[in-house]
């Protein structure tokens, strides 16, 4: 690491217990309140994919909207919301996943990726990924081509990563936590 050289790491504030006992929250607001540390983590997201042909970098509401929409802009390529139930305005695709208690469901609008297009998916953390798969079947019904994913954080142990990197979508992440 040279000087100039961020430890992006130590900018993530970890909450113990929320929102319940026993998670720890990993914090990116105090990562984004950081000018350089925003900047260095959006150079270093968008970084493998300068030359990889993505046309559209898709984003998951909320925190995924902050680091992909500077993404798309760096890569100089279209951003696409994946939102929460009933925010998109057109006509939406839907697909809802589980949580631990119940299921949630996200929204995609049907005619945001042309058939064919080649998309990078980003959020700010992976833990199981059971957000992340929903997200990839959504954009995949509508006919993109889901070629990498990007995470500033990775719950290892919860095996979200992996599970993507079994469907074929390359996965890149900043850094990792131990644990929940
Ligand atoms: P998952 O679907 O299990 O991969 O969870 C990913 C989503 O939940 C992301 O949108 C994260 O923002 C959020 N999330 C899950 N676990 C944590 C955690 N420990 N700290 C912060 N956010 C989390």
């Amino acid at each position: 690491m040279d000087s100039q050289t961020l430890d992006l790491k130590s900018l993530i504030r970890s909450i113990p217990d929320y929102p319940k006992a026993g998670i720890i929250f990993r914090d990116i607001t105090s990562l984004i309140a950081h000018g350089e540390g925003f900047r260095q983590s959006v150079r270093e997201l968008a970084a493998p994919f300068q030359e990889m042909g993505i046309s559209k970098v898709a984003g998951i509401e909320a925190r995924g909207f902050i680091f992909g929409g500077a993404i798309a802009d760096l890569l100089g390529v279209g951003f696409v919301p994946i939102r929460k139930q009933g925010k998109l305005p057109g006509e939406v695709v839907g697909q809802d996943y589980a949580l631990e208690y119940g299921t949630d469901r996200i929204e995609l609008h049907a005619d945001a990726i042309a058939p064919g297009e080649k998309v990078l998916l980003i959020d700010d953390l992976i833990a199981t990924g059971g957000t992340a798969v929903a997200a990839i079947e959504l954009l995949e019904r509508v006919g993109g081509d889901i070629v990498a994913s990007a995470f500033v954080i990775d719950l290892p142990d919860l095996g979200g990563a992996n599970l993507l990197r079994d469907k074929g979508v390359k996965v890149h992440c900043l850094m990792a936590f131990e644990g929940l």
